[in-house]
């Protein structure tokens, strides 16, 4: 059946002092060890142990081989956004790291497709690259949830919206910079508590403001880790909506009816998790994410979806790389 993985990562061999032209002191870089291994630095910080599937096309070919997925669609790190950053340097910054998400999917083009990034900071540098990218090959472009304290219904990230739309070019949404820092130091908990919350509130930002109203139909929008805790509170966010006039106030339709403007990808871990999303989205809305090759990512890719009891083959032949292919342009076979 073929299988697309929308929601991979690379990791570019950044030298440190590549990693100094973002961040003169906390530039993200790659010290590569050995046996394969790495670590993902920030100036001289140990940020995230990762191998070499991050950076090397031939692991993950062999990897993408023994678990059955035929394409990945690669996007950096959240880590490389740079939207805190001056935006020319951030642009600047962009750039290469698309250059080098094109160089490592052309070493087996028809199976790796690069993701782009933008400097999300600034609406026109932004759509700008958007343009260039999409002429450079990238299939789509992944941005962060929010930029500062602008979630996606701010007006320039609307205008950043509608500029993807009239290009055409799919939009990866990821969660990054977590909400509630201070209290979440230990246990990963930023990754497991205010990930999934911050991705809820870009989805429940663009419906509740009523953003979704200003969007064109044919903008392509999917959200990371299965749209985070939406699916499973979406019946109390309609209840909201139905009893209090500061929710529906500037939503003119109900929550719940907004599900048919965005995707979310499958990476939520478990049988009822996925189970409760294709409930809630329809076959039609979800696609194959795994996270790979992050620690926190699907190891046996995509056997979550090709294992679930309760789907049948036509729901399977959509997730796993029917909708993917449609969404990202991807040649289906
Ligand atoms: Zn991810």
């Amino acid at each position: 059946m073929f299988t697309v993985d929308i929601h991979s990562h690379f990791f570019p061999k950044l030298s440190r002092s590549q990693g100094k032209l973002l961040d003169s002191n906390h530039g993200p870089w790659l010290e590569i060890r050995k046996n394969g291994k790495g670590m993902i630095m920030t100036g001289a910080s140990e940020f995230r142990p990762v191998y070499d599937a991050c950076w090397n096309a031939e692991r993950r070919i062999e990897e993408m081989d023994r678990c059955g997925v035929d394409v990945q669609v690669v996007c950096a790190t959240p880590l490389l956004f740079g939207y805190s950053k001056p935006p020319k340097i951030a642009h600047d910054w962009a750039e290469m790291i698309n250059d080098m998400a094109v160089d490592l999917c052309s070493e087996n083009s028809s199976r790796l497709k690069p993701m782009a990034q933008v400097p999300l900071q600034d609406v026109d540098l932004a759509s700008r690259l958007v343009t260039k990218a999409k002429a450079d090959g990238h299939v789509g472009v992944q941005i962060g949830n929010h930029v500062g304290d602008h979630d996606l219904d701010h007006p320039h990230l609307i205008e950043f919206l509608q500029h993807c739309a009239r290009e055409d070019m799919p939009i990866l949404v990821h969660p990054w910079d977590m909400l509630g820092n201070e209290r979440m130091n230990g246990y990963m908990l930023k990754w497991l508590v205010a990930m999934p919350a911050e991705t809820q509130l870009s989805i429940l930002s663009l419906i509740l403001s009523g953003a979704f109203e200003q969007l064109p139909m044919n903008l392509k929008i999917c959200f990371a880790h299965g749209g985070g805790s939406f699916a499973y509170l979406l019946g109390r966010v309609d209840n909201a909506w139905e009893h209090r006039d500061i929710v529906r106030k500037d939503c003119p339709n109900v929550p719940s009816s907004y599900i048919d403007r965005f995707y979310v990808d499958s990476a939520v871990f478990s049988l009822e998790a996925l189970r409760l999303l294709t409930d809630v989205m329809g076959d039609r809305r979800i696609m194959l994410g795994t996270d790979y090759p992050f620690p926190l990512g699907e190891k046996e890719m995509s056997s979550l979806l090709r294992s679930h009891p309760e789907f049948n083959e036509s729901q399977k032949l959509r997730m796993l790389g029917l909708n993917a292919s449609e969404f990202f342009s991807i040649d289906f076979h």
